[in-house]
């Protein structure tokens, strides 16, 4: 029997294991927690292999079986994913890391690497016969889920608080989504929201951060294109700008499923969460070994995608660290904003403030001993540095044309 184009077999829950129907729009668990797809990972073992994936096409929907889209025509696409790993040897060799590779998902339609989310959890919402999304962002998964709902001819409605990177305010209305600014966090948004969706019954879905189970999909392909790029093997160490977590919880998920299909062998890597010292309430936890977090007052951050004080899969992330051997590490902004300037001169290699918190938590981890300098380490570059003109501080002479050149 020939491999159908999605081995999607059904949703489960996260933290109670029941089963869920994954051929209607689902949300949460009645238990409160996140869903997890599940595929039929036997059939595509014994049906498919690496080396059928060469000469599919370089976008994240060369794994189409390992997503939950079923139909090829329901695939919504600006042709995200396939980002490079792009080694950075002299900003790594002067913390001691010469082994520092970046995937770089500035690179990806929309600037951010929310793209892969939205795209995926775009598509099947679509396939479900959504007629439009709802969310509460930070700013970039507005801005990509916006963009993604242009695509597929679906509504959009999106919140996010004024404070969130102004480009990405434009990138939604530019997009025709219905946009709403609240003076306060991104949980202030998600009540806006909620509120929003019961007002108008059966027309938006609800695509807030975990509460769909295909964001997870899409931002699982980082996962699995880091170990095609490879070679079908793990690096040692991934390091991860942590906010909601779904990328951390994806990429874990993305190489449990490559080790049941046998594509890949060896140890899991250490995963390792990055938040910044104004919002750190996953390292908080860790630290204290905790299961779950608590949420965190005051939260501010420069690096603003990852401004997340209670993220809903927070033990999924947690798990992820302790299973893997991993940690959580908080960098203060100074020091995020002054790794991204060094390794930029260092390598031309220019980070979002997200990813770059993870430079800070790399060079931190070697001073530390915790990194023994040998290892083969992969951060993520969350998104494009151009998104965040307001995080420079460059004031160079301005010459008027008649002046001579000093
Ligand atoms: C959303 C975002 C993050 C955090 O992603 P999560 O998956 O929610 O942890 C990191 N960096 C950037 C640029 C983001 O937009
Ligand atoms: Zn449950």
């Amino acid at each position: 029997m020939t491999l159908p184009f999605s081995a999607l077999t059904h949703l489960e829950c996260a933290r109670c294991g029941r089963r869920h129907d994954a051929d209607r729009v689902q949300n949460l668990c009645a238990c409160g927690s996140p869903l997890l797809a599940r595929y039929d990972l036997d059939r595509v073992r014994d049906s498919l292999t690496p080396a059928d994936l060469a000469d599919r096409p370089q976008t994240l929907w060369r794994y189409h079986e390992l997503l939950p889209v079923r139909d090829p025509a329901h695939v919504v696409t600006l042709g995200e994913g396939m980002t490079p790993l792009v080694p950075l040897p002299r900003y790594g060799a002067s913390i001691g890391v010469p082994g520092l590779v970046m995937k770089d998902e500035g690179l990806i339609p929309t600037g951010s690497f929310k793209a892969r989310g939205a795209a995926v959890g775009v598509a099947r919402a679509l396939e479900l016969g959504a007629r439009g999304i709802a969310m509460p962002t930070n700013g970039n998964a507005g801005a990509a889920w916006a963009t993604y709902a242009a695509r597929a001819g679906l509504e959009a409605l999106i919140a996010m608080p004024a404070d969130a990177p102004s480009i990405t305010r434009a990138e939604c209305a530019a997009a025709g989504a219905g946009l709403y600014l609240v003076n306060g966090l991104i949980g202030d948004a998600g009540r806006l929201v909620a509120e929003k969706i019961a007002a108008e019954p059966g027309v938006w879905m609800d695509a807030a951060t975990l509460k769909e189970p295909y964001r997870i999909e899409g931002k699982k392909t980082m996962g699995l294109e880091i170990a095609e790029q490879l070679g079908w093997r793990a690096p040692d160490v991934i390091v991860y700008p942590t906010g909601g977590g779904v990328g951390l919880i994806g990429i874990h998920k993305a190489l449990l499923e490559l080790r049941a299909l046998g594509w890949l062998r060896g140890p899991m890597p250490r995963l390792v969460s990055v938040q910044a010292s104004g919002c750190a309430p996953i390292v908080r936890a860790f630290e204290k070994g905790e299961r779950t977090s608590e949420p965190w007052q005051d939260a501010r951050t420069v690096a603003f995608g990852i401004t997340v004080p209670k993220a809903l899969g927070d033990f999924l992330v947690l798990d992820a660290l302790y299973e893997t051997g991993g940690r959580a590490v908080a960098v203060d902004d100074e020091e995020l904003l002054a790794d991204r300037d060094r390794c930029a001169a260092a390598d031309g290699a220019l980070l979002c403030p997200e990813g770059a918190a993870t430079l800070s938590a790399v060079r931190v981890l070697r001073e530390q001993g915790w990194l023994s300098g040998d290892e083969e380490v992969v951060v993520l570059n969350t998104g494009a540095a151009a998104k965040y003109p307001e995080t420079f501080r460059v004031d160079p002479p301005i010459l008027e044309l008649t002046d001579r050149i000093p």
